[in-house]
């Protein structure tokens, strides 16, 4: 499908699921390549990342321990839209780890700089972060990515994981908010 409708408003196919596919398998290499032997605990972060993360693990054959963070605002008034991690990740599970953090985009960096500092504070002895976009048009707070699938033009996206308002995830291929809603 070149053009659906997701929640009210048209979207236009920008990449497609065989060019996801293709990435997903490079990126995998690299990380088989760069992670051997160190036994990362991977972090996807949900829900956004999760088809990224799945078909990214489904593809990598270095062992690895998997789990995921869902991030939260902070409330009241230290609302700054900056997040907070939920609690499933203990200090025991990451001090002196290798970690990888799968996500589905980093926009401002906002959201990875505050969860990198977050998980900074539990001792990894390295963070590495792959994710599936990036808009750097957009971009306010510095994040070092180190595994990114696909740079975008600075417009709304969903599809494979990305929502518009909850709607929108299960698209199999990635699309773009239409200028034209006719
Ligand atoms: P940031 O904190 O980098 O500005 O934004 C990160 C989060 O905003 C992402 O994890 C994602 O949930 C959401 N986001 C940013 N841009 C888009 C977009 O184009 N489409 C969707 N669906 N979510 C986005």
């Amino acid at each position: 499908m070149d053009r659906v409708k997701v929640n009210g408003k048209f979207f236009k196919k920008h990449i497609g699921e065989e060019q996801i596919s293709c990435k997903v398998k490079k990126l995998a290499e690299e990380i088989d390549r760069d992670m051997k032997g160190r036994n990362p605990l991977v972090i996807c972060v949900m829900t956004g990342a999760m088809f990224f993360a799945a078909d990214l693990l489904r593809e990598v054959s270095i062992e690895c321990e998997i789990t995921s963070v869902k991030l939260k605002s902070y409330e009241g008034t230290e609302s700054s839209g900056r997040v907070k991690i939920d609690d499933t990740l203990k200090r025991s599970d990451i001090e002196g780890r290798q970690l990888l953090i799968v996500e589905d985009i980093v926009d401002t960096g906002l959201s990875m700089s505050s969860l990198l500092e977050e998980i900074s504070k539990l001792s990894p002895s390295d963070i590495k972060v792959a994710t599936l976009l990036s808009k750097p048009e957009a971009r306010v707070y510095d994040v070092n990515i180190d595994y990114l699938a696909f740079e975008i033009p600075n417009y709304f996206v969903v599809g494979y994981g990305l929502d518009f308002d909850g709607y929108g995830r299960g698209l199999k291929d990635i699309y773009i908010l239409d200028n034209n809603q006719l």
